[in-house]
């Protein structure tokens, strides 16, 4: 029997505000007790906040990206000390949208989430193919190579990542991957982060793509899926909430 605990964790991405952020998170916390672990990446201009609301509670609070860097001249970057600061728990990583937008390669994608360990932040390392590479039969080799970057980057601390398997096909466009589809690949990611730290049994992989409350649970019911990483439907109380619930 798998001895990992579920994670559901919204990607707000670039939505919100602070009263929409209020009235959200408040519904949210009163549909606790969840059985499975919770947690929001907010825009990091929502972190200090969201942290105070969310304080007393069990639901942890993450960002969608982290610099790679420590400090110093990078206008506008985001450091994993700061994160620490605001009391993240993870942090999103290499998020298709930042690899496509922000041309983030998979060397950078595993400098980021090294930086985020070494401050005690969780990296929710996210990996997919595109519609493209999935036609063409690359999806094994895309996502393989995605993960081997981060693997060999961190070393034996590889086992402390979280792993979101995303494909960028379904991606809010409404189409999700199949369970067995998704399982498929998370079986072969589970047996990838064996083969290199011994650790694989212990590596949460939430499945991300147009999950939605009336396919939740059969995705959350594959022996390798162990949770979501949810867009849209986290902005949506009540689809989150049942989100949250379909996770156990
Ligand atoms: C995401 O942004 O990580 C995501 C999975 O989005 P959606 O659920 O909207 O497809």
């Amino acid at each position: 029997m798998s001895t990992r605990r579920k994670l559901v964790a919204g990607n707000w991405k670039m939505h919100g505000s602070r009263p929409a952020n209020a009235e959200l998170l408040a519904t949210v916390l009163a549909a606790r007790p969840f059985t499975a672990d919770v947690a929001v990446c907010v825009p990091f201009v929502f972190l200090h906040e969201t942290a105070s609301t969310l304080a007393a509670s069990d639901i942890r609070w993450g960002a969608q990206d982290v610099s790679a860097q420590a400090q110093g001249a990078f206008t506008g970057e985001i450091s994993a000390g700061m994160l620490a600061e605001c009391g993240c728990r993870y942090a999103l990583v290499g998020h298709s949208e930042r690899r496509a937008l922000h041309g983030e390669s998979d060397q950078l994608v595993a400098d980021k989430a090294q930086a985020a360990l070494g401050r005690g932040v969780t990296p929710i390392v996210c990996v997919g193919e595109t519609l493209a590479e999935r036609d063409a039969g690359q999806t094994e080799a895309v996502v393989k190579r995605q993960l081997s970057a981060v693997i060999h980057h961190l070393g034996h601390c590889a086992a402390e990542m979280v792993v979101a398997y995303e494909p960028v096909w379904a991606i809010g466009t409404g189409r999700t991957a199949t369970p067995e589809q998704a399982q498929a690949v998370h079986a072969l990611l589970r047996l990838q982060q064996q083969a290199a730290t011994g650790h694989g049994a212990l590596m949460r992989i939430l499945y991300g793509g147009s999950v939605k409350p009336d396919n939740a649970a059969q995705l959350f019911a594959q022996p390798d899926i162990d949770g979501g990483l949810i867009g849209g439907a986290s902005l949506k109380a009540a689809d989150f909430i049942a989100i949250c619930r379909a996770a156990g």
